[in-house]
């Protein structure tokens, strides 16, 4: 497409855009001057659905109501209330809804994945993830491989782009796969890479991996509801994300699971809880565990009902949307943020995200200098800066217009 650099163009791809009425349905944050924030960081916190406040209302009236009843007689009975979830959360991954669970939080997940999907051996102790991942998944892996009595200066092979690059080439974690395959024991990368924005080849990666004998997981936390997915069909074993990022389900809200259900029957090792046991007797309240033969076989406690209604009211819009538009809007968004940025002279920034990307841009500044991020804040723009020089925005196709985009860019070459 011909991209402008004018104001007209933005407004005129905004008049065209067939979801511009969702913005509506957020609530966007107003700057003192009562305007409405250039907000960019969907990517760290989704806004609020408008709808939200009537589904947690649901829950508190049905509370008030019924009390412990409310377990059954609720609208929505709080005793399934995880399994009114499943068939949005399947659509956002790309898996069946036996696949997907919505439970306890991001980090919690992929330790109870690791006990599961971790199981090294003298000989097949290693595991691979991205050199800059987000720390809490390095201490995560890291914490892991100690627990198993493993050294991570020996266990843990950190992927590095090249001298000069910024993005990780598939064909060197191909190389990896082939020359250290007999050792690895599992690849757990951040589906897309949270500090460059690079998406990861699920594709290619899960295959090259499972020929090795590699168990794969995905870390989503910037993937779900961002690029799509297809977990099943990939045959990747196990996945996590969390739902307040892309998914707008509010701050600390519930993660999911996806456990491919190849697995399912497997009677793998694992953490377990009475949620994660077989329905039909979970309250004659047994001794011995005999797990949901599903992804729900995993959980672990009841689930807090009031995450779960904020997730229900964003996933129904996803739900409606769908995220094949969604995507498609979200590349027209950020392809005409690059051709913005890429219309700057300036050498102090430099976009390192590779096109290879969903809709976050990190843009590096030269010598890590702070002040252009702040002087841009000070302008009504909300985007996040991550050490040592890096500004991510994040075009949510959701809630951010054509519009916001121009703006944004106005206001950073004003400041360059
Ligand atoms: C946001 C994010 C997390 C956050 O973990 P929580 O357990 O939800 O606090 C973890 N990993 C990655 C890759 C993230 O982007």
């Amino acid at each position: 497409m011909n991209y402008k650099n004018t104001a007209d163009f933005a407004i005129e791809l905004d008049s065209k855009d067939e979801l511009r009425s969702y913005r509506n349905e957020f609530y966007i944050p107003l700057q003192k001057n009562g305007e409405e924030h250039i907000y960019m960081c969907g990517n760290s916190l989704g806004l609020q659905p408008k709808r939200t406040k009537q589904f947690l209302n649901q829950e508190l009236d049905d509370w008030a109501t019924f009390g412990v009843e409310g377990h059954f007689h609720a609208k929505n009975p709080w005793l399934p209330y995880h399994e009114f979830l499943a068939e949005s959360y399947a659509k956002i991954v790309g898996a069946k809804s036996t696949e997907v669970v919505a439970m306890n939080t991001l980090t919690v997940n992929l330790h109870l994945m690791m006990v599961s999907f971790y199981r090294p051996t003298q000989k097949r102790h290693k595991i691979i993830i991205e050199g800059d991942a987000f720390p809490s998944d390095i201490y995560a892996v890291e914490s892991q491989i100690k627990h198993h009595g493993f050294l991570p200066e020996n266990s843990l092979i950190k992927l590095r782009p090249r001298v000069g690059e910024s993005a990780i080439r598939t064909e060197d974690i191909a190389e990896i796969i082939q020359s250290e395959g007999g050792e690895i024991a599992l690849i757990m990368l951040g589906g897309v890479n949270y500090y460059t924005g690079q998406v990861f080849d699920f594709e290619i990666i899960t295959k090259l991996a499972h020929n090795k004998g590699i168990t794969v997981g995905f870390d989503l936390a910037h993937a779900a509801g961002n690029v799509k997915l297809e977990l099943h069909k990939w045959e990747v074993d196990f996945a996590v994300w969390c739902s307040y990022k892309y998914l707008n389900s509010g701050p600390g809200s519930v993660a999911g699971a996806f456990i491919h259900e190849k697995h399912h029957k497997a009677n793998l090792p694992r953490f377990a809880g009475w949620w994660g046991h077989n329905k039909e007797e979970r309250f004659k309240m047994p001794d011995k565990f005999n797990p949901i033969a599903s992804a729900e076989g995993w959980q672990l406690s009841n689930p807090p009902i009031l995450s779960l209604a904020a997730i229900r009211a964003s996933l129904s819009i996803f739900d409606e949307v769908g995220i094949d538009k969604l995507v498609l809007k979200s590349k027209k968004l950020t392809d005409y943020l690059v051709f913005l940025l890429n219309s700057i002279e300036s050498d102090r920034i430099e976009i390192i995200t590779p096109k290879e990307r969903g809709c976050q841009l990190s843009i590096r500044v030269k010598n890590g200098d702070k002040k252009l991020f702040d002087s841009i804040t000070v302008k009504g723009v909300i985007a996040d800066w991550r050490e040592p020089d890096v500004i991510r925005i994040a075009p949510i196709p959701l809630y951010n217009s054509f519009q916001d985009v121009f703006k944004f860019y106005t206001i950073l070459e004003e400041e360059l």
